[in-house]
């Protein structure tokens, strides 16, 4: 740890560099102050550690998920920081019991481990037993092959490894295909062969949320193969499913809001978010946990520092983003009022790796302040800002709000194996780029609360066009998100 600490310091010394323009100098050395307290032993990595092994995986709805709430609320308060729990509305419980599978079939018979995908539906307490067929990667043309004989049937998809993020949207893009081709073609469930090394498994979202009504699959990878194998050298093969869901209707659940009031523009608010539900098979760390203690650090940071920018900057530890971005969402309901006076909205989402750069949601007028914000930091770089919108994470309900909106970039590092999976633990976080990433974070955050900046709030024709010029609508398709979009329950009206 000692070695970790001197190390980083040296980084940081060496990194940050000083800025010489005389009028922004009592800004700049601020900035500088926040980024050199990062280099310290600061108690990010205790909160990690606290927040995955303490609490562990905390599903919205889950009791860990209220433990967490309220582990949040003290570590904001400890540091002094005003913090509050705000609520919100989750349209419907879906939380999984138990899952198991069995495959038989002549002379066969095997379990296999399997873990219930989000917004699977539950099966009778005996099973639901249903021929199993090999449906390829489920392209169409595997689905012309099969014809009528899926109606009915389980269908157990091959998928290739996923090794990082770019590969985790191809698998989110395919997946909501496949599963529109099974559901119109009458099939009882669909069963993904697990995509990560070591038969980890992981829970992946049904792409039409809480619409579904089948019970959906991701099974271990090695029985998955195993009965790929068989049915391709002519076996055929039966699966039972047993799933039992703790479900319901919709519920109340908690954001936590930190806030450090701004000094000579209070009405005016940044905001910087990561989400603290994470999915119950692993404990959260890269996804999202490494991020929430950071953000608390920061605001820690600036209150020990007794840095007071220009704006109001809100710490937003956001729940349900899991389930469909609802904490971030709820956010922007519950703040409509506001969001006129909302000068930006952050969101680190990517586990671990560095940062190098960020999403800045296809306006490119907001390019000059994330390189000015970053200009305490630049030796951290190279930084690359991709000017394009992402869906995916928290800033998407600012983004159809018109508020401007960035996401940290972030190589995938481990994030991409180990995403929503058992093998989400403390350990995969590496801790020394974490501190980096909080020094690269804080500068930003600080920047957009003190500098003068020359946007404004886009309309909904603005959104439209933005959508138009991008494949933004495309992103939120993929995501079940288009139709609340349409129809005016979800963004700027
Ligand atoms: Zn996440």
């Amino acid at each position: 740890m000692i070695h970790r600490s001197v190390s980083c310091v040296a980084v940081l010394l060496l990194l940050v560099q000083p800025l010489h323009r005389a009028g922004a100098q009592a800004v700049t050395d601020d900035a500088q102050r926040l980024v050199g307290a990062f280099a310290g032993d600061t108690p990010l990595l205790r909160d990690l550690q606290s927040l995955t092994d303490g609490v562990g995986g905390r599903a919205t709805g889950s009791m860990a998920n209220a433990r967490a709430v309220a582990w949040a609320l003290a570590r904001f308060r400890e540091a002094g920081v005003d913090a509050k729990a705000e609520p919100f509305t989750m349209p419907v419980k879906w939380l999984e019991r138990s899952a198991s599978a069995t495959i038989r079939g002549d002379g066969v018979e095997f379990t296999a481990a399997v873990a219930a995908m989000p917004f699977s539906a539950p099966t009778p307490a005996a099973g639901t037993t249903a021929p199993l067929l090999d449906v390829g990667y489920g392209k169409k043309e595997d689905f012309e092959r099969l014809g009528a004989s899926v109606r009915g049937a389980f269908l157990l998809v091959q998928q290739d490894e996923l090794r990082d993020v770019d590969g985790l949207f191809r698998e989110y893009a395919e997946s909501a295909q496949i599963e529109q081709r099974a559901f119109a073609a009458g099939v009882a469930g669909v069963v993904y062969m697990g995509s990560r090394p070591y038969n980890t498994l992981y829970r992946h979202n049904v792409s039409i949320g809480a619409a579904n009504t089948r019970p959906m699959l991701v099974m271990e990878h090695d029985a998955a193969e195993k009965a790929l194998r068989l049915l391709r050298s002519g076996t055929r093969l039966t699966l039972t499913e047993r799933i039992d869901i703790d479900g319901g209707g919709a519920y109340q659940a908690q954001n936590v809001i930190g806030e450090i009031r701004g000094a000579t523009k209070p009405d005016e608010i940044v905001i910087i978010g990561a989400h603290l539900d994470s999915w119950d098979l692993g404990d959260g760390a890269l996804d999202n946990g490494a991020n929430v203690a950071m953000i608390i650090d920061i605001a820690r940071q600036m209150k020990r520092l007794g840095l007071r920018p220009a704006r109001t900057i809100r710490f937003a530890l956001w729940n349900g983003e899991e389930q469909g971005m609802v904490g971030s969402f709820g956010y922007t309901k519950t703040h409509a009022a506001e969001l006129d006076r909302h000068v930006m909205a952050g969101s680190v989402d990517i586990g671990c790796g560095r940062i190098n750069g960020f999403f800045t949601g296809g306006r490119p007028e907001i390019l000059p302040a994330v390189a000015r914000s970053l200009a305490p930091v630049n030796g951290l770089g190279p930084f690359t800002q991709i000017d394009a919108p992402i869906v995916g994470t928290d800033n998407f309900d600012f983004m159809l709000h018109g508020v401007a909106n960035l996401v940290a970039n972030q190589e995938s590092a481990l994030y991409g194996q180990n995403y929503h999976a058992h093998s989400d633990v403390f350990a995969k976080c590496d801790p020394q780029q974490l501190r980096l990433n909080a020094a690269i974070t804080a500068a930003v955050v600080y920047g957009f609360a003190t500098m003068d900046v020359p946007w404004h709030r886009q309309t909904r024709a603005d959104v439209e066009a933005l959508m138009k010029r991008t494949d933004l609508e495309q992103q939120m398709r993929t995501f079940n998100l288009w139709d609340e979009w349409a129809s005016g329950t979800r963004g700027r009206r």
